[in-house]
């Protein structure tokens, strides 16, 4: 049975890597020049490093679990981040619950607050209830209004920017329960988890042994349309694949880009079915790759809790692993916001000369109110290179569990397994993995795991 999948991002390449292990012949289908989709990576000096940052949570078993399969378990390193939150124009240390404490951002009766909303969250065990609220109604009513303006608000806009106010309290329920599941055995501190030579060894790894079971990973191989060859789409028959090189048939399509991509890709889909997945919103990623000569802070992750600056979170990837890998002090500036925005729309120079000048304002600003913290000259940048991602994250608002776009789409035997359909978990390499690796089960696949 030839099955073809679009899209290798992770959830394509688990896709392939499942199915061709069951013995399908699968053709992936990748319209960019490399496999990883919003994982995919660059180099910096010798060593490749995602052009998004990425990191994973000891919570993440599904991802980790594959690793260990296809022989990559001793490449995971495991390492403690430091964090810190800006606002109020101040820098504070954010990884501890001693940090939450002492946190002056908030007066005291809020930190406490702060504390008591993140352990109600972690307790949350049946989370159906949260459905048909807002993050904003629930954190203002479980932590309080300071906290949520101090806190939360700059959280939600920094991901969400417009459709902050919108945002299920399921999202918010979940990233504070991951936060603080990502635990190392026995101990209290936070750790993350990062491969040895990138997550790009991953994607590698399961693209060859899709290639050694016999299937293929087209790369620069847009899909351009998928057609039923039945007179009545609603009907079996053979599908179509359109690429430039032309239209080849296929018994199953697996389609593993964003609700519209398919929605567009397909236009013998119901208009009803069509519109529905073109309703769901996405938000977009720009996103800065610096290599310094020196390092910036001493923080891996600050999240910048201030709208006068162009980017939400500053991330210095070289504070959790070491920079004698990259020969540069590594540093990522990121701003999600609407693929319509003109920011996202400018081209690299614009954006670069916006980023740069944010990072000046707030290096200058730091130094004056946290000494020592922030050290940036522009004499600095050894280089900048600048990212986008169209459909970077979708936005799961009030009631979206009831929303989500099946597997099974109206057109027999074409299918969607995609970010868009993961909840109430926030999405991430591990839930693209885990879905990815479940596509033999969503395509009803009558193979057997071939050894
Ligand atoms: C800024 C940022 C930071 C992130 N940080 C983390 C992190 O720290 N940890 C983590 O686990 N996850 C992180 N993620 C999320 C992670 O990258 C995604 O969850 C994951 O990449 C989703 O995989 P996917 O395969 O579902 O989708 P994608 O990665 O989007 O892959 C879809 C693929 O489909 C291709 N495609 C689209 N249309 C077509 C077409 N018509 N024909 C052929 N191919 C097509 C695309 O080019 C792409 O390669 C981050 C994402 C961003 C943007």
């Amino acid at each position: 049975m030839r099955i073809a999948v679009i899209g290798a991002g992770p959830t394509g390449l688990a896709a392939a890597y499942a199915l061709s292990g069951r013995g399908a012949n699968v053709v992936v289908f990748e319209s960019t020049s490399v496999s990883g989709g919003m994982a995919r990576t660059v180099t910096v000096g010798e060593e490749r490093i995602e052009a998004f940052y990425h990191h994973i949570f000891t919570s993440d078993e599904a991802l980790v679990s594959l690793a260990e399969e296809i022989g990559l378990g001793d490449r995971l390193e495991w390492l403690p981040p430091r964090n810190a939150l800006y606002s109020g124009e101040r820098l504070y240390p954010f990884t501890t619950p001693g940090d939450l404490l002492r946190l002056g951002a908030l007066p005291l009766m809020d930190r406490i607050r702060l504390g008591l909303f993140v352990l109600a969250a972690r307790r949350v065990r049946s989370w159906e209830h949260l459905e048909e609220r807002t993050a904003r109604e629930w954190a203002v009513e479980t932590g309080g209004k300071r906290v949520y303006e101090t806190i939360w608000k700059p959280l939600l806009a920094s991901k969400f920017d417009d459709y902050a106010d919108q945002v299920g309290a399921t999202w918010l329920w979940n990233k504070t329960k991951l936060r603080g599941s990502t635990r190392g055995k026995g101990q209290g501190r936070e750790i993350l988890g990062y491969f040895r030579g990138s997550f790009g060894v991953l994607y590698d790894t399961l693209t060859a042994r899709i290639r050694a079971a016999g299937g293929e990973v087209r790369l620069n191989t847009p899909v351009l349309t998928i057609r039923s060859l039945s007179a009545i789409p609603q009907e079996e028959g053979t599908l179509l694949v359109r690429t430039p090189e032309g239209e080849e048939p296929f018994s199953k399509v697996l389609v593993t880009t964003a609700p519209a991509e398919l929605a567009r890709m397909a236009p013998q889909l119901p208009e009803e079915f069509r519109e529905a997945l073109t309703a769901i919103p996405h938000q977009a990623n720009l996103c800065a790759l610096l290599e310094l000569s020196r390092p910036l802070s001493p923080y891996y992750w600050i999240t910048v809790a201030d709208e006068k600056f162009p980017f939400v979170a500053l991330i210095e990837h070289t504070n959790l692993l070491p920079p004698a890998r990259y020969g540069s002090s590594v540093v990522y500036l990121s701003r999600y916001l609407s693929p319509s925005a003109p920011l996202f729309r400018a081209d690299d120079e614009t954006v670069a000369a916006v980023f740069l000048d944010g990072l000046s304002r707030l290096a200058r600003t730091v130094e004056r109110t946290s000494p020592g913290r922030m050290r940036w000259e522009p004499s600095l940048l050894k280089r900048i290179r600048i990212f986008r991602a169209d459909s970077a994250q979708h936005v799961a608002t009030r009631g979206y569990g009831k929303r989500i776009p099946p597997h099974h789409t109206p057109i027999p035997n074409l299918y969607l397994n995609c970010m868009a359909q993961i909840y109430p978990e926030d999405r991430g390499q591990n839930y693209a993995i885990e879905r990815g690796l479940r596509s033999p089960e969503i395509l009803d696949f009558p193979g057997r795991s071939v050894p």
